[in-house]
């Protein structure tokens, strides 16, 4: 492949969750023409994580109340789709899903499931934490000059990076029968996603709210501790919405994309006497939310039929039906082992940096990883004679990306991993930190006031957009 300097320097994006359109609309700032490529057929859905931020509240298993607050924002994909305006929204492709990557000396060739081929200068992998993109990358590794198989690196509880070879368990239970490849069940060396599971978490929208359940509106969110599991809540207009993590017994580097039935009911049994309010168990929501379940697959089915199987198709498309939906997953843990590759390929969001969702970090890590993956290709094409910059430019511009945004988001990541490890009561002086020492002698709110002074303060703009003159107590850093 030759480079057409004719054409201007183009970003193509596979993923259209939050990070990539995200990214979308940083580089319309920027002014670098972009693709987003999105496998589902419609950028909005019901489906998506509550992304909120924190501090919060918390409230123990018995059901006894710590300390609340009501201090959120929720962050929906459709505010980052409408961002990105009219003249943008065509520059995003739905329905088409990355099946391989071709590097060529100047551009790259992404070819797509609908058989079609974009081309572009760089390809960035936001496609969550199941990533095509990183197992190209893994196989081009493997392939090419670089290719000496690496290991994924896991964040210890003190933030560094550790070699983890002995949790390679493969789950013994695993049913996965998910055709994607890049799903499987992998645990062996050769594996680029050595990422460590120690957490699974059921999450999802009851919705509509029970009523006659004792769920109190208006943003308060609610968590409780107990010896190896650990529960959030929060109600809000579009629904009541709960994590139920639980720590499992032996940390393991298989991936599960699919639990079963079985599976999951004997999960939802271990949480049936777990408050997810002071009044509420999680086993009375569990019960209100399966039969909203069945009856809003009934109401969906009476619809099709009425609509002659029209909407068939579109329902089929969607990743996860409207209404009320429960979802069990792992939440790995770790960094991927390489971010980019040969300055045309490179990795951002879930794709690159794995946290559970404990403390709600996950997104606010990736947006800041993103920002600066955005400035650093914008200086770098800016200085490129005629706007595009060499493969060698754009290696060494991914490289200071990569390293810059490992070592920041490696503290976030180990302050997420700190965080669930108290609530679950890991080790004895993760309780005595959770339970005694934050709301006890230092105080929650002066914990959380320090910690998001910091990270606020630290947060990252554009470089090539107008900063805000807007200042509060706290200054901005950058
Ligand atoms: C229960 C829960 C609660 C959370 N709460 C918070 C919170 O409060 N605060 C916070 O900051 N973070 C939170 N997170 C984390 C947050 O949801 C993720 O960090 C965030 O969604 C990552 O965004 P992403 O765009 O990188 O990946 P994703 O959201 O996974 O999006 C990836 C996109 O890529 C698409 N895709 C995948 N494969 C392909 C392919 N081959 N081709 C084309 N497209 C593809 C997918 O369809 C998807 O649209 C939470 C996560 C969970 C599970």
């Amino acid at each position: 492949m030759s480079s057409d300097t004719t054409k201007a320097f183009r970003v193509l994006i596979v993923g259209g969750g939050p990070v990539g359109l995200a990214l979308g609309i940083m580089f319309a700032k920027s002014d670098i023409d972009f693709l987003i490529l999105e496998q589902h057929s419609a950028i909005i859905s019901d489906s998506g994580a509550s992304i909120t931020l924190w501090p919060h509240g918390t409230l123990n298993a018995d059901g006894s109340v710590r300390d609340e607050s009501a201090i959120f924002e929720w962050l929906e994909e459709q505010v980052l789709y409408d961002a990105l305006g009219p003249e943008n929204q065509s520059k995003v492709r739905t329905g088409v899903g990355l099946q391989d990557i071709e590097v060529g000396d100047n551009d790259v060739r992404v070819r797509l499931s609908d058989g079609s081929v974009e081309t572009g200068s760089i390809v960035i992998g936001s496609d969550g934490i199941h990533s095509a993109t990183r197992e190209v990358m893994r196989r081009l590794a493997g392939k090419g000059k670089n290719g000496k198989n690496g290991k994924d690196e896991k964040i210890d509880k003190s933030g560094k990076n550790v070699k983890d070879g002995k949790n390679d368990k493969m789950d013994e239970n695993s049913n996965n029968n998910n055709t994607n490849n890049y799903s499987e069940c992998n645990s062996d060396d050769d594996n680029d996603d050595a990422l460590i599971t120690t957490f699974q978490c059921l999450y999802g929208t009851v919705w509509p709210p029970p009523e006659d359940l004792d769920i109190p509106d208006g943003g308060v969110f609610f968590e409780s501790r107990s010896s190896g599991y650990t529960t959030q809540l929060i109600r809000w207009e579009n629904g009541v919405h709960i994590g139920l993590f639980k720590r499992i017994p032996e940390p393991t580097r298989a991936r599960r994309t699919f639990f079963t039935p079985a599976e999951i009911e004997a999960y939802e049994t271990e949480f049936a006497d777990i408050h997810v309010t002071p009044k509420v168990t999680a086993g009375e929501l569990l019960a209100r939310a399966h039969e909203l379940e069945r009856n809003q697959a009934e109401q969906r089915q009476q619809q099709k039929i009425q609509e002659g199987g029209q909407q068939e198709q579109e329902q089929a498309d969607q990743p996860i039906p409207q209404g009320t939906w429960l979802r069990l997953v792992q939440q790995p843990e770790g960094f991927a082992t390489r971010w980019q590759l040969g300055g045309r390929i490179v990795l951002v969001g879930d794709s690159a940096i794995q946290v559970t969702s404990a403390a709600g970090l996950g997104l606010n890590v990736s947006l800041q990883s993103a920002v600066l993956l955005v400035n650093k290709l914008h200086a770098t094409v800016s200085e490129a004679k005629d706007g595009h910059p060499d493969t060698k430019a754009l290696e060494r511009a991914l490289g200071e990306y990569e390293a810059t945004g490992r070592s920041e988001s490696a503290a976030a990541a180990a302050m997420s991993g700190r965080m669930i490890r108290g609530n679950v009561w890991e080790t004895w002086s993760s309780w005595f930190a959770a339970e005694w020492l934050v709301p006890w002698v230092f105080g929650y709110r002066n914990v959380m006031r320090k910690a998001g002074r910091d990270i606020a303060s630290r947060g990252r703009t554009l470089n090539c957009g107008r900063k805000t003159e807007r200042q509060g107590s706290i200054p901005w850093v950058n």
